[in-house]
């Protein structure tokens, strides 16, 4: 059976259900298994293959203490009606290169994906030791991942969910969709800093001992629905499959043909799935990381120094407005070839300095795998004009970025370019229009409907529908006021 344990020590030994239910290791670091890449996904028997049976196979290769009921139910609740694509992440053309739609779910934005399922996973991993243990979801979201995960745990027997954003940070939609979330186990507030704050915050509250047996009192256990946990990573990791059999069944590859995947980055989740797929044996030529204005993983893939210290930017695609990469700390720990040491003084340093430095027989590891650029703010909007006048395809403020550092890189024709796309343009209307010399003067809803009208594409009904929800939260702490929420929405579990 897989183990997990942490980047930065192997001292823990957990099956994937604890390190599922765990979230982030006690030394602070993150689960991952020496097993990744031991069993491989048969690329060549792909094509035909349904989007829940390649979730099926990839899954049951990672998450092997689940059985194959389990792993079945989850998928199949999780990846069903409430996706409007049937395909799940569908393929689309666009111009010669490829844009991976991961936007198709209940919430708009490509953290359904692995939102969807991640509850049901941890629905599956409650501990005989204690059946009445009750698990408390705690997240820090720059935006989407609050209400992804709202969406996936509202009324999820056996759990509940706190949600932190920054006040102001986030797009009047997006606060919208969080606040106005229905379910007996939601709890949502304004924090006030930005998102690196709240999230450095949330990890203070994991390692928080003291706090931790005040909740185990009440059998209450926190847990992450970040992308720090691996329940949520491992989703992830599916759609770079279904991709590449999409290109298969198109007839646009040949089986072991490599196929280059750009990915607007933020916390470094959705292209490290990426680099498990190359792991788990998918033909892939470049990782593209794309940044925004916040361009720390550029200059750290460029110099090999990771220096947060430096002016944060609140830009027009805020979910990727991160300082502190996470997930990048999973990437270390593989590229180094498993060294939980390496990784250890890494964190250390950005703890302590506000910044690392890797060993340049590394770097040249990691820039063999993953290739990078950024976009600031007006070369998204330009780009967001560029693709619709060009190929007649709306794109969203975070895809843009993707798209813009595609159009940098040099073209080999022989091997296909897929764009992951992250947010519905629905999301965010108000830049859209801007971008595209659209009326943005009213608000987010009628800027929708003027997209719409303009563009001849659908607004979806779960966006439209927010102007006349019930705002049902309106709380708003400091950071030091944090714990102290969740302990009391814990107390209403
Ligand atoms: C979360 C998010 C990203 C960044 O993904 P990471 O996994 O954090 O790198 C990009 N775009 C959108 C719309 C997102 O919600």
């Amino acid at each position: 059976m897989n183990k997990f344990h942490s980047t930065r020590s192997t001292t823990d030994s957990l099956t994937a259900k604890q390190a599922i239910r765990k979230g982030i290791a006690d030394d602070g670091g993150l689960f991952v298994t020496d097993a990744l890449g031991n069993a491989n996904v048969n690329v060549a028997e792909l094509p035909g293959k349904s989007y829940q049976q390649i979730a099926y196979e990839v899954l049951s290769l990672l998450l092997d203490d689940f059985s194959e009921q389990e792993l079945r139910d989850c998928i199949e609740r999780a990846y069903g009606a409430q996706w409007s694509d049937e395909r799940i992440t569908p393929l689309k053309q666009v111009g010669s290169d490829y844009v991976l739609e991961l936007f198709n779910g209940p919430t708009c934005a490509f953290k359904d994906v692995a939102l969807q399922i991640l509850p049901r996973f941890m629905a599956c991993t409650k501990p005989e030791s204690d059946p009445n243990e009750q698990i408390m979801i705690v997240t820090a979201t720059s935006g989407d991942t609050g209400k992804a995960a709202l969406a996936g745990f509202a009324d999820v027997p056996g759990t509940g969910i706190t949600v932190f954003y920054p006040q102001g940070k986030v797009s009047r939609v997006q606060e919208l969709q969080m606040t106005t979330q229905q379910g007996n186990n939601v709890h949502v507030s304004a924090v006030d800093g930005n998102f690196d704050d709240a999230q450095t915050e949330v990890k203070r509250i994991f390692g928080d001992a003291a706090f931790a047996e005040q909740l185990a009192e009440h059998h209450v256990k926190l847990s992450s629905a970040n992308s720090i946990n691996i329940g949520r990573l491992v989703p992830q990791v599916v759609y770079y499959f279904a991709a590449y059999a999409q290109l298969l069944e198109a007839g646009k590859i040949k089986v072991g043909d490599e196929v280059e995947f750009v990915v607007p980055t933020g916390n470094f989740g959705n292209v490290l799935a990426g680099y498990y797929a190359k792991r788990m044996g998918l033909p892939v030529r470049d990782l593209v990381v794309a940044s925004d204005r916040n361009n720390v993983l550029f200059d750290f893939l460029v110099s090999g120094t990771y220096n947060k210290q430096r002016p944060f930017y609140e830009t027009i695609s805020p979910s990727m407005d991160i300082l502190v990469s996470s997930n990048l700390e999973r990437m270390l720990y593989y590229l180094s070839c498993n060294d939980p040491n390496l990784v250890a003084d890494c964190m250390n340093d950005l703890r302590e300095w506000g910044a690392f430095e890797v060993p340049e027989m590394l770097l040249q590891k990691i820039r063999h795998v993953f290739n990078t650029g950024w976009a600031n703010e007006d070369q998204v909007r330009e780009m967001i004009a560029d693709c619709w006048n060009k190929h007649q395809y709306v794109i969203d403020p975070h895809t843009a970025c993707g798209y813009f550092v595609m159009q940098q890189m040099p073209r080999d024709p022989e091997v296909p370019r897929v764009l992951l796309a992250t947010a519905s343009p629905y999301k965010f209307p108000r830049v859209v229009n801007e971008s595209l010399g659209l009326d943005a003067t009213g608000t987010d809803f009628e800027c929708m409907d003027v997209l719409s009208k303009a563009t001849g594409t659908p607004i979806p009904a779960m966006l439209r529908n927010l102007e006349t929800a019930e705002v049902r939260f309106r709380d708003d702490v400091p950071v030091a006021g944090m714990e102290q929420f969740v302990a009391d929405s814990a107390a209403q579990l």
